[in-house]
């Protein structure tokens, strides 16, 4: 995998036209993979059931119907899967259903902690060894668990240390909601921040780890469903703290509007115009720039769900004042009724990459120019950048956990 940009751009000079983008000799060929490949399916796992099939399944394993929402309650609303502690059920009852409906899905290997202990990173090894990861980063006013939904990537983004690696292979619902139950259950202990008072609450929900969602889109809906669903059939969060990440499958963001899970959609551009958003963000090959955005506007017509608009900053490759410009002519084409935020990311460069974060006044200028556009911005916090706090990028740097975890990446060109 090659990680290529030029820092020569003439995106420096006083012009007003975008500048060519000066394609690097050593560009990527890492060829985009839509259809994961077929690996040994993770057993299947309470969080993977609706309420009905949890029923019937638990029926089919000898036991009352009635089971099915104690067992709900003790995992969903207790938080609790050591079959120990369900006093309310019988003995020898707790032990069957905890093993035909809790297997073990995610191993922790690593798990690190920075920001005086606001955010936790861990790293999981699941059942067939495939190392993700995932993000709790606690912050005044919310919890955010930052989630992967599949194991690798197939959108070879050329900055992504993800991208890198390939696809490995889709997450399953419950391996997803696993994350976030562990999440819940840390907060729930007093992992993160004082314990005095009321342990918090997961709160938010990003799926912004590693893979791209909607390339895993029943997997990932199924995890929607299960977070949003009230307790004690599922999490009982709101869909509004909930924001899906995407780099731009149109007919998936199309199909997710018409789901009737009003949760944010985020749509990775990072470049306002094809030619460098095909270097950038190669699934532009496929759907373009205004293809994209059209996608967007149309989901945040139809969810009143406002869109954010994720913008990676990479010195002088996409963060001329011209592209704030372009960026902020595109967005403005669709209406100013509200319908989309940019949020501004530093880069955090992967290991070894030629790439690297904007300069401070050049990220100041790009923000100055979408403000006097009447485009609404802001500058994520780059929490975890310590612990390495990229998507994939705990998982890229732990070969050295076991050279036997990661399967090699199958790939497919589409
Ligand atoms: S940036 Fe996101 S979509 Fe692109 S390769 Fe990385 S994980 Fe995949």
């Amino acid at each position: 995998m090659t990680v290529a940009g030029s820092p020569d751009l003439p995106g420096a000079t006083a012009t007003t036209e975008i500048p060519e983008y000066v394609q690097p000799p050593d560009r990527s060929s890492l060829p985009l993979v839509f259809t994961a490949p077929r690996r040994g399916k993770p057993p299947t796992h309470w969080a993977d059931l609706d309420p009905a099939s949890r029923r019937t399944a638990v029926e089919q394993a000898g036991h009352r119907a009635y089971r099915a929402r104690q067992l709900s309650a003790h995992y969903f609303e207790g938080l609790r899967s050591d079959p120990e502690t369900w006093t309310d059920l019988p003995a020898g009852v707790r032990s069957e259903l905890a093993s035909a409906f809790l297997p073990p899905l995610l191993t922790s290997v690593r798990e690190l902690t920075c920001d005086d202990g606001d955010t936790v990173k861990t790293l999981w090894r699941l059942h067939d060894g495939a190392l993700v990861e995932s993000v709790l980063m606690r912050y005044p006013d919310r919890v955010t668990m930052c989630v992967s939904s599949q194991a690798g990537c197939g959108m070879a983004c050329p900055f992504c240390a993800t991208g890198q690696g390939g696809l490995q292979r889709n997450m399953s619902t419950a391996e997803i909601v696993e994350q976030v139950v562990d999440g819940a259950r840390k907060l729930a202990h007093g992992r993160l921040g004082d314990a005095q008072g009321e342990a918090p609450r997961v709160s938010n929900v990003v799926f912004m780890g590693m893979g791209e969602p909607l390339a895993n889109y029943k997997s990932v809906v199924g995890a929607l469903r299960q977070l949003t669903t009230p307790k004690p059939d599922g999490l009982g969060m709101s869909a509004r703290g909930i924001t899906v990440s995407t780099v731009g499958l149109v007919p998936r963001i199309n199909q997710l509007a018409e789901e009737g899970l009003p949760v944010t959609l985020a749509l990775s551009l990072h470049a306002p115009d094809d030619e460098l958003r095909d270097e950038l963000v190669p699934v532009n090959t496929r759907w373009n720039v205004d293809e994209v955005v059209d996608a967007a506007w149309e989901y945040a017509r139809t969810t009143k769900r406002r869109v954010s608009i994720e913008y990676i900053l990479i010195r002088d490759v996409n963060d001329q004042p011209q592209r704030a410009e372009q960026l902020a002519k595109v967005l403005k084409r669709r209406g100013s009724w509200g319908w989309v935020h940019v949020n501004l990311i530093p880069l955090n460069p992967t290991p070894g990459s030629r790439w690297t974060a904007s300069r401070r006044r050049d990220e100041d200028e790009f923000v100055r120019r979408l403000q006097a556009r009447g485009v609404p911005v802001t500058v994520r916090d780059t929490r975890g950048r310590e612990i390495d706090g990229a998507c994939g990028q705990l998982a890229a740097g732990s070969a050295d956990v076991d050279a036997s975890v990661t399967a090699p990446p199958v790939r497919a060109r589409v």
